[in-house]
């Protein structure tokens, strides 16, 4: 008999495990795929660590869970800065004076202002109804055209107009010259990989990979006290109130036998036309230096697609509408009358969490749970 069966490798559930473990509990963990870390797992080819589930910037203000994850891994230095490629004109993102410059020609946070606000006054804009007019009054209507209509109909499949303004609201805008995507205290991608940070957590823990939970749910149930459940909460019962819905994205990797595509670790494609929303080289987000600090010969790169999800899709992110919103209700309170279940993480919470949140999720329940 096991204290704890944790379903699922990723960042909640290696947390979680590592804490029990931690706390003299005993510990088993199951997880479906063949390899553990969940979304953020990532694979070494050519000497490159490709982010297989999409790229992965670990970004953080909570000190807590940055000296938590720097027990098992030491954070490079990487700073997302994406490059928009707009029908082969760059512009630096966020948008900030290089941006401005390249636009308009500007040179001083004045000048830039002065646009700005002549623009939103010719867009007669007053209280921001949805995305479209939320970005004008932002950035002004040039930034608008050019850098987010065409990438955001990609990204939602809607027009600017059918979506909710608080989409762009979390994008910064600055009258300084600061490429910094995040305005995070904490930055970086784990030095060998996200990977390895998992399987640092999981060190001594008895691991099953390939071992699929629902298909053997009543043989695993005795093996253990209690289960951390952190697959998605509508499989759990059987889909038995409906399918939860998710936004999904499709990769396209290739491998090229040049050192150097794009010069950046994300480069987005701001027109509507080319079909894919922004391309990866993976190698940049540890400087294109391998292990032992030599250059990397190749390179590896991932083309972006935002796609409508199918049920057997892999779901990515939920969608915050109300249908989705209620159906999880129903589903949640289901699980709370499963007494030795804890639902926790993105899948059986139903949420979109970056990393540095489920980490934190992860150690507040286990502060309630292991005593
Ligand atoms: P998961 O990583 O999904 O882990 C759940 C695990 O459970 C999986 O391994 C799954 O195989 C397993 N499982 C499911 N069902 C079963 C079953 N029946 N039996 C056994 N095992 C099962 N966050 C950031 O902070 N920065 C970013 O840049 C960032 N980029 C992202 C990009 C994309 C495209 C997406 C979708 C998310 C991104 N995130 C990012 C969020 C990040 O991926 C999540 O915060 C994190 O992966 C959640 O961890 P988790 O353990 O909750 O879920
Ligand atoms: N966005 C845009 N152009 C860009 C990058 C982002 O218009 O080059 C918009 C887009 O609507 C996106 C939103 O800003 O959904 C938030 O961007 P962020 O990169 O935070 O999105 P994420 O992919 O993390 O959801």
């Amino acid at each position: 008999m096991y204290d704890y069966l944790v379903v699922g490798s990723g960042l909640y559930g290696a947390t979680f495990a590592r804490e029990a473990v931690k706390k003299g509990k005993s510990v088993l963990v199951v997880e479906k795929r063949p390899n553990v870390g969940g979304n953020i797992y990532t694979k070494k080819e050519e000497n490159i660590n490709v982010h297989v589930y999409g790229a992965h910037i670990f970004h953080t203000n909570n000190k807590r869970v940055f000296d938590y994850l720097s027990q098992f891994t030491t954070f490079n230095r990487f700073t997302n800065s994406p490059v928009a490629n707009y029908k082969g004109e760059l512009y630096s993102l966020p948008f900030n004076m290089y941006t401005f410059n390249k636009m308009w020609g500007v040179t001083t946070p004045d000048e830039a202002y002065e646009m700005i606000e002549k623009q939103k006054k010719e867009a007669g804009i007053g209280e921001p109804k949805n995305l479209e007019e939320q970005a004008i009054s932002l950035v002004g209507k040039d930034i608008f055209e050019k850098l987010i209509k065409g990438y955001t109909q990609k990204q939602w499949g809607r027009e600017c107009k059918d979506l909710p303004s608080f989409i762009i609201k979390r994008l910064p805008v600055r009258l300084t010259f600061d490429n910094n995507y995040f305005n995070a205290l904490y930055q970086g991608i784990p030095i060998g990989g996200y990977t390895k940070m998992i399987e640092n957590m999981l060190e001594g823990i008895e691991v099953r990979l390939n071992t699929d939970y629902l298909a053997n749910k009543e043989e695993l149930n005795k093996l253990a006290n209690k289960v951390i459940y952190t697959g998605p909460i509508d499989a759990y019962f059987e889909y038995s109130l409906g399918n939860l819905e998710y936004r999904s994205v499709r990769f396209e990797n290739e491998t090229l036998d040049i050192p150097n595509f794009q010069g950046n670790a994300a480069v987005n494609y701001t027109d509507a036309e080319t079909p894919w929303t922004r391309i990866i080289e993976h190698k940049w987000f540890e400087f294109g230096k391998d292990e032992d600090g030599n250059d990397i010969p190749k390179t590896i790169i991932s083309r972006e697609y935002s796609s409508e999800w199918k049920v057997g899709d892999e779901p990515y992110y939920p969608v915050n509408d109300e249908k989705n919103g209620k159906l999880y209700e129903e589903y949640k309170k289901l699980a709370s009358l499963e007494k030795n279940v804890i639902f926790g993480g993105r899948l059986a919470e139903y949420k979109y969490y970056d990393m540095d949140a489920v980490v934190d999720a992860a150690l507040n329940k286990c502060d309630e749970e292991l005593i």
